[in-house]
């Protein structure tokens, strides 16, 4: 493995913080060690700290994902994961990521927060990263390359021999943010994760699970990778609240995976349905549980849907997506009525 490559030098050296309760299960021992209140006075058994690494939760994530446990990071959503990779692997003011835009805004901002350059390389007009140019911009100073599949907002997935010739070829960590592929026809690349040592792949509870509001996300990696994550995240990063939450999930996959199957349902419905419009040029094909759509007029149509209380995502500033709006799949009412209201807005306008 090559973490000395790939991860800040100062970071493999830390010494991480340690809770004295990690070798002990809660209910064996008196627990003095971390200035809790002893008695529950709120009595939703929340009064004790959790567990660091929450065995229970990581180990039935990993049965469900048929990973080992080692492999698995759980954060406060994934966002914390593209947070805590961009600060483990890059210097501020010297280290630099490669971001594929039109994509997911968190992986540029994120990087400049921690004063981290940016450079990018635009999606082809399919939508597809061009691995040549990718590779052309990594410098010995790029550290992560951030794709996205399927991609927000575009919808789409990312074709499987670019992915696999960038994480060939592609000298840091490649993280391939999953967020959606739930919704999609394919199963995605976490049973390839042996296969790449510098492949990270992040997967998230706020989707297809339905638990945005529990935040937890989830990180994939050779063990050696988790660990450095694990190393420098709070140790109390992920809630008890967060964890029962998905636990309670994971007993309801049945009900989970007939949503996704509603979702993918709708998603056809509002397609057919936006594509009969003329204030609408183009609807992408869509993988995700959202569609981009361009309108003739993106600015006028989101604003006539903000004053009937819809409320979309205006996507049209990112580079190849003028004029386009990102919508989210709502429930079947929801589409409905938001077609209703475009019909409207097109015979009165
Ligand atoms: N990745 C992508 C592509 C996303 O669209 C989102 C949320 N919009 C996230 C990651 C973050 O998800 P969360 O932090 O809720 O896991």
């Amino acid at each position: 493995m090559e973490l000395n490559r790939w991860f800040r030098k100062d970071i493999l050296e830390l010494q991480p913080y340690r809770c004295a309760r990690e070798e002990w299960e809660a209910e064996e021992a008196i627990l003095l060690d971390a200035n809790e209140n002893p008695l529950d006075p709120s009595a939703q058994g929340l009064n004790r700290y959790p567990h660091p690494l929450h065995p229970r939760l990581r180990q039935a994530i990993a049965r469900w994902k048929q990973v080992p446990g080692e492999s698995l990071f759980l954060g406060n959503g994934s966002d914390e994961a593209i947070d805590l990779l961009i600060r483990a692997t890059c210097r501020p003011y010297r280290d630099e990521v490669l971001v594929l835009p039109p994509t997911y805004g968190m992986y540029a901002l994120l990087a400049r927060i921690q004063s981290v350059s940016v450079r990018t390389v635009p999606l082809n007009a399919a939508f597809q990263p061009e691995p040549e140019a990718i590779l052309r911009q990594a410098g010995n100073r790029t550290r992560l390359l951030f794709l996205c599949s399927p991609n927000n907002p575009t919808g789409n997935l990312l074709e499987e021999d670019r992915v696999d010739f960038l994480l060939r070829h592609f000298p840091g960590l490649v993280i391939l943010d999953e967020a959606y592929i739930d919704f999609a026809d394919q199963p995605g690349w976490l049973n390839r994760l042996e296969a790449y040592p510098n492949l990270v792949i992040l997967q998230t509870f706020s989707k297809a699970m339905g638990l945005a509001g529990a935040r937890l996300g989830m990180a994939f990696a050779h063990p050696n990778i988790v660990a450095v994550l694990n190393r420098i995240k709070f140790p109390y990063n992920v809630s008890r609240l967060a964890a029962r939450a998905a636990l309670t999930a994971l007993k309801r996959l049945p009900a989970v995976s007939e949503s996704i199957s509603a979702v993918r349902r709708e998603r056809s419905r509002l397609a057919c349905s936006l594509r009969k419009l003329t204030l609408v040029e183009q609807v992408y094909p869509s993988q995700a549980n959202f569609l981009l759509v361009r309108f003739r007029d993106a600015r006028a149509v989101f604003q006539a849907l903000q004053a009937r209380r819809i409320v979309v995502r205006d996507r049209s500033l990112l580079p190849g997506c003028e004029n386009c709006l990102r919508i989210t799949v709502g429930s079947r009412e929801q589409n409905q009525y938001l077609i209703h209201t475009l019909q409207t807005l097109e015979a009165t306008s």
